[in-house]
């Protein structure tokens, strides 16, 4: 049996307005070559700033990831020639990264938890982007010298499936904290991926990178292949190559892409153009005032307090503004549990934004206005099948619910006197059914039901309407 150790190589765009070491604007998308200057575009005899922004979510993010923070930190040069990095040399952390001996916690599918530790994160530049178009290569260098974080973990991941769990976890984390949008479509998540497997019980086996995969599900997949790929290698008597692949996704497997340079290659050296970083007082008390609640303490608090499922608490705690949506909104309706608004979020609310193809954000349900809609509910002045009805008008007409009960007259029938009469005109416009059920036709009953639904334009509340046959046939 062979063991397998993944460790990853994180890569996100930090969300700063500019670019790190220069002032030109980071945005994603726009005409190729308009965000560029000679500062990242390596001209000879310019110098780099250090973005504070981007030094402030670097150290955020250590934080957050438990990670002893550092109290100097300096840059240094990584030396490597390609077209798409024209100052020839990356500006990266090698000696004084900003954060190191870190881990985070996430949750395995089975419902335990799981520690990865983090060996180090650090701040650097991104490179430009090649895009290939049949003979020629073009260079788009808007993208060279983006804020780009990487956090390096340790080997502790034993799957494709745990990997994949882990990156959705850290692009939570990341989302929660507002450092990036961790939108690995886009580019703005990448991840290297390390991955070797053993025997059992013998520790690390030979490492082989996957570079730039840039989707979870990649990930995952690429590991599985890797898994086979080197058992078969191991299983022949052979030892598996140190060197870098890359997922052909077409194909679903890994290709060779270049045998490793050593570390000593890159001839590292501390950046001469930018003086180490000493974080005073009130640098570190911004770090710490960004800290928020990390999604699986969160999940885990929910469940306690709140009493969700697993499965509820995973739904409203995936993005931060529907868990705080969802705590306003419970804490508002103060009669109801969690359970009953996680529903609502879980089923009716998102039918309604997927069928307005809105997002939670931007659609016109507050956290108050579905606390309201609970509240009616609680109160029995509407039943659950107006309560969806009024959903669906509040994204309709932006109204609070309230003013459209009020409106359309929907309050429920849900006292005998109001109902009693409704009933009594049912029976006497369908006395033959009538005689039937009483005369042991039970079948017919659901007819009369229904005679009173519609006669009360479905605001009859149901159990009162069922009483009230059964007393009136009795
Ligand atoms: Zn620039």
């Amino acid at each position: 049996m062979y063991q397998t150790f993944v460790g990853l190589e994180i890569h996100i765009h930090l969300n700063t307005a500019t670019k790190v070491f220069c002032g030109c604007k980071a945005h994603f998308g726009d005409e190729p070559n308009t965000n560029v200057c000679p500062v990242c575009m390596g001209y000879p005899g310019v110098l780099p700033v250090l973005n504070q922004h981007a030094l402030e979510l670097a150290y955020t993010v250590s934080l957050a990831l438990g990670c002893q923070l550092s109290h100097r930190t300096l840059f240094d040069r990584k030396n490597y020639f390609y077209p798409d990095m024209p100052k020839n040399y990356q500006i990266t952390q090698f000696h004084e990264p900003v954060g190191q001996n870190g881990s985070i916690e996430f949750a395995l599918a089975d419902g335990t938890t799981k520690k990865v530790r983090i060996h180090d994160v650090h701040l650097e530049e991104d490179a430009g982007k090649m895009i290939h178009a049949g003979d020629m290569t073009l260079v788009d260098y808007n993208r060279a010298g983006y804020s780009l974080l990487e956090v390096v973990t340790e080997p502790d991941l034993a799957s494709g499936e745990e990997t994949e769990a882990f990156l959705q976890a850290f692009q939570r984390v990341v989302r929660y904290l507002g450092v990036s949008d961790g939108n690995m479509e886009e580019g703005s998540m990448k991840c290297d991926t390390n991955v070797s497997i053993n025997k059992a019980g013998a520790g690390l086996g030979t490492k082989v990178e996957i570079k730039n995969l840039n989707s979870s599900r990649f990930v995952k997949k690429a590991i599985e292949h890797e898994q086979k790929r080197q058992a078969a290698v191991l299983e022949a008597g052979n030892k598996v190559s140190q060197e870098t692949r890359l997922w052909n996704e077409n194909r679903d497997v890994t290709e060779t892409m270049r045998t490793k340079e050593g570390g000593l290659d890159y001839r590292y050296f501390p950046e001469p153009d930018l003086p180490p970083f000493v974080p005073d007082a009130s640098f570190l008390k911004r770090i710490q005032d960004a800290q928020v609640e990390l999604p699986l303490a969160r999940k885990q608090r929910l469940v306690r307090e709140f009493g969700l499922s697993r499965e509820q608490a995973d739904f409203v705690t995936d993005a931060r503004f529907t868990a705080d949506f969802f705590e306003q909104a419970v804490r508002a309706s103060a009669a109801s549990g969690g359970s009953a608004m996680a529903n609502w979020l879980m089923g009716d609310v998102q039918k309604e934004l997927n069928h307005f193809n809105l997002t939670l954000e931007a659609c016109p349900l507050t956290a108050g206005r579905l606390a309201s809609l609970q509240s009616l509910l609680d109160a029995g002045r509407i039943h659950t099948k107006i309560a969806k009805q009024l959903l669906v008008s509040i994204f309709e007409e932006d109204k609070d619910p309230e003013t459209l009960l009020q409106e359309k007259g929907l309050e429920s029938i849900a006292t005998e006197q109001q109902l009693a009469p409704i009933v009594e005109s049912v029976f006497s416009a369908h006395p033959n059914v009538v005689a039937a059920v009483k005369a042991g036709d039970a079948r017919q009953k659901g007819f009369l039901v229904g005679q009173v639904m519609k006669a009360t334009g479905g605001r009859a509340a149901p159990d009162l309407v069922n009483a009230l046959l059964a007393k009136f046939l009795a």
